[in-house]
């Protein structure tokens, strides 16, 4: 906790269920997979500071960030464990890939071409800065078209480079759809990429495609596996959301893998407050922004210091519940950028400095990130990584 932490706003992260995730992972896995832990976006609102250390402390080897701040913000953290950068590498970012040791994404000539000028100066010697080459499969977001290896990208790996083809990655845009043919399709166009650069005459140690649902559904997995063991590489997947406690767009029943399992992910992250007001509005009254509450009977609202700005979705606005002495209070009217208002006519003895969960359990009620996501017409990623920075992540 913070000792700017007053305002009843908090976010709890649970360590132990952090890591009870991570190791189920593991369980889940088998020895020849290498699994990144994926800690982008401020470990998807988890709390980077919280997260980063707990994870390399279980022995995660590869963290993945978005951005060469995030990556000198975790290697303040882990001095021992590998950065990668997923996301673009932008201008003026090479120094801090060389100074702080981060492992970034790359497929743009402009991103090599920085890099290699970076190093140059630095005259650092020949296959010292290690980088991955992001193939593009069929997402068509980031990467080389998968049929476009040209000489032209591959030559700046030449063995004078300081430039050292380290792994070679794609990304699938639907790995939770478990009879998906894009996905196997995605994994043909990768095998092709691959073999080519191994033709070349490279020999990336890691290949990596696939994030949690590829791990948990096994879609895919025993293909990847086979062409990584053709090239005597390693694979690794990329695992995110399911490290939080979420296992989204695939059921139990559908999951073999996870069935056997003797237990379940666990969400990682609560989200709090507490009651700083209270008051009883008499039948015909309104509460909040435009009227779009009335209370029908004599109505008991309770007051919340916690709003939209916080992260609390707007959409969440007379359709949301919170948990209070256990039971469900309704989300009266429109959602403020910094209050919300709760009908607690029906729960007996509210009081102020009652805590409230809007995203998480109590007693024997929870809301997870899954149901904010379905009455937020989005997906838990979305819910978990818009908690505002203001609001403190405590243990
Ligand atoms: C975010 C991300 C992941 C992790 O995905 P989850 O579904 O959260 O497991 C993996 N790979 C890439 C490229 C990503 O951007």
């Amino acid at each position: 906790m913070t000792s700017s932490f007053t305002r009843p706003v908090w976010a709890e992260i649970s360590r132990s269920r952090l890591l009870h995730n991570f190791h189920l992972l593991q369980t889940l896995s088998t020895p020849d997979l290498e699994l990144m832990a994926v800690i982008k976006a401020n470990a998807y609102g988890h709390g980077l500071e919280l997260c980063a250390p707990w994870l390399a402390e279980a022995g995660a080897r590869w963290l993945g960030v978005t951005s060469a701040a995030e990556g000198i913000a975790t290697r303040a953290l882990c001095p021992d464990q590998r950065i990668f950068i997923m996301s673009s590498l932008w201008h003026q970012e090479a120094e801090a890939v060389l100074e702080h040791k981060l492992t970034p994404s790359v497929w743009e000539p402009f991103q090599l071409e920085m890099l290699s000028s970076a190093a140059r100066q630095a005259r650092l010697p020949a296959q010292s800065i290690a980088v991955h080459l992001e193939i593009d499969t069929g997402m068509s977001r980031q990467g080389v078209l998968w049929n476009d290896i040209a000489e032209g990208i591959l030559t700046f790996f030449e063995p004078s480079s300081p430039l050292r083809l380290e792994g070679v990655m794609t990304h699938f845009h639907s790995p939770e759809e478990m009879d998906s043919s894009a996905t196997i399709e995605q994994i043909s166009r990768f095998e092709t990429t691959v073999d080519t650069i191994f033709a070349n005459g490279l020999k990336p140690a890691y290949l990596h495609a696939g994030n949690s649902a590829t791990l948990l559904t096994g879609h895919g997995l025993d293909r990847l596996r086979a062409l990584a063991a053709k090239h005597s590489t390693q694979l690794m997947l990329r695992t995110g959301i399911a490290l939080y406690g979420y296992t989204p767009g695939y059921t139990s029943s559908v999951l073999p893998r996870l069935r056997d399992a003797k237990n379940s992910f666990e969400p990682v992250l609560s989200l709090k407050s507490r009651v700083v007001s209270l008051r009883t509005i008499p039948k015909g009254d309104t509460a909040g922004y435009n009227a779009s509450f009335r209370a029908t009977q004599a109505t008991r609202l309770a007051l919340l210091p916690i709003g939209y700005a916080d992260g609390l979705s707007r959409r969440l606005s007379n359709q949301g519940y919170a948990l209070i002495r256990g039971q469900r209070a309704p989300i009266a009217g429109r959602i403020s950028m910094d209050q919300t208002i709760l009908d607690v006519t029906t729960i007996s003895e509210v009081a102020i400095g009652d805590e409230v969960v809007l995203l998480g359990e109590q007693g024997s009620e929870r809301i997870t990130a899954e149901n904010l996501a379905q009455q937020c017409q989005t997906i838990p990623w979305e819910i978990l990584t818009s908690i505002a920075h203001r609001v403190p992540r405590c243990i």
